[in-house]
């Protein structure tokens, strides 16, 4: 086990006073106390909102709103604040590349490849937009080592591709595809690439320059920061081509009953207030990550997975489903319905999800109907592996004939 102090990690998570053993932060992440203190500020003694008002609380509250921005772009390498549009999550952020972006250029016959290893924000909207258009989604299809097999992209990729959709690390297998590589293959032919980041964002923030991303998409809430926030990233050049997608305050320069001026981006992307009390969460949560020595923490994650994984391997009918080197443990035991299996380790008070993970092409090319997911986060420890263990161990006496 590496070095990294898990006792000091887990004392800033007041959640973790409840009882029990949380292991579904892939899910959603716990919140350090620098994160509650900071929306729970907010609320308790700012009067104000962004943007708007002239006071000088509410203009200071828009410049540490606005610093945030910098924040998030720092984080992935953004070339400027301008890059970075609030969402609400990274669902909505790529349902804003698909209408704002794709919509608008999208003819029939045009093509979006997208990767079955997605989790269905990354795939429903282009489903959704294809619709609209009449162009056509195609499958990137998993390969043997459960990765998106990018030696098949060069065939699927054509001059009527326009888009590929691309997890950064998939929810479920915790792969990570070469991302360079594949988005190499898409500039090819012209292609954008949309990447979502909800999940690789925790582990390794995209490098947006340096991988030459078109879009990147997260949410704060697996990063430690407040539901509710997310982020687009776009090529100032890309957001500049969308067309808002939201009419409403503080989008627009003028208005009349003849029309409106949208704003530049980002904030023509931004119609109404927004959500301050996230924005200042996230970035209390990003200052905070800053201070934690993640490498460490990161692999202690790691380890502790794979102690999991290597015990539970011990059970009759255990299959993992496990990439190498993720923090995710998804796993079945054969004959077994995943759905029996968490109520059980429920009821002993472990928290962890079983079901489709939002990814229902990826359960059928890997020919389950679902799995068990075990995620861990640093602030986990080896007791709850042996709970998680222990637990599993009276599930499967209990269920198996
Ligand atoms: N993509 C992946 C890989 C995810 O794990 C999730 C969250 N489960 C999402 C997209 C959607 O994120 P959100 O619900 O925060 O919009």
């Amino acid at each position: 086990m590496s070095s990294f102090n898990s006792s000091l990690f887990r004392r800033q998570f007041p959640a973790l006073a409840q009882p029990g053993v949380y292991l579904d932060s892939a899910a959603t992440a716990l919140k350090p106390q620098a994160v509650i203190a900071a929306t729970q500020q907010f609320y308790s003694s700012e009067a104000a909102t962004v943007h708007r008002s002239q006071h000088k609380a509410a203009q200071d509250l828009t410049v540490r709103f606005e610093q945030t921005r910098h924040q998030a772009a720092a984080l992935i390498n953004a070339a400027g604040a301008e890059e970075i549009v609030w969402t609400r999550g990274t669902t909505e952020a790529i349902n804003l590349v698909a209408q704002s972006y794709a919509r608008p250029r999208l003819q029939p016959g045009d093509e979006i490849i997208v990767s079955e290893a997605e989790h269905h924000a990354n795939l429903i909207p282009w489903l959704m937009v294809a619709e609209q258009t009449g162009a056509r989604v195609t499958k990137l299809p998993l390969g043997a080592d459960r990765l998106p097999d990018l030696a098949l992209l060069p065939t699927l990729l054509s001059d009527k591709t326009r888009l590929l959709a691309l997890g950064q690390m998939s929810n479920v297998t915790g792969g990570c595809p070469d991302l360079a590589q594949a988005i190499a293959l898409a500039h090819g032919v012209g292609a954008k690439v949309m990447i979502d980041g909800a999940q690789g964002i925790v582990h390794c923030p995209a490098d947006v320059r340096r991988l030459n991303i078109d879009f990147y998409a997260f949410s704060g809430h697996k990063l430690y920061g407040p539901t509710g926030i997310g982020v687009l990233y776009g090529k100032s050049e890309l957001l500049a081509q969308m067309v808002p997608w939201q009419g409403g305050g503080k989008m627009l320069t003028q208005a009349s009953f003849d029309g409106f001026t949208a704003q530049k981006p980002p904030y023509c992307f931004e119609a109404g207030t927004p959500n301050i009390a996230g924005v200042l969460g996230l970035g209390a949560a990003l200052s905070w990550l800053e201070e934690q020595n993640l490498p460490a923490a990161e692999a202690y994650a790691r380890q502790l997975t794979d102690d999991a994984e290597h015990r539970l391997a011990q059970l009759a009918g255990f299959r993992s489903f496990r990439c190498s080197g993720s923090s995710l443990l998804a796993f079945d035991i054969t004959g077994i319905h995943h759905s029996d299996i968490v109520t059980l380790l429920a009821e002993q008070g472990i928290a962890l999800r079983a079901g489709q993970h939002c990814a229902q092409p990826l359960m059928a090319a890997l020919g389950v109907s679902g799995t068990l997911r075990a995620s861990f986060a640093p602030y986990n420890t080896p007791e709850d592996v042996d709970r998680l263990v222990d637990a599993m161990v009276n599930a499967v006496d209990l269920l198996a004939d």
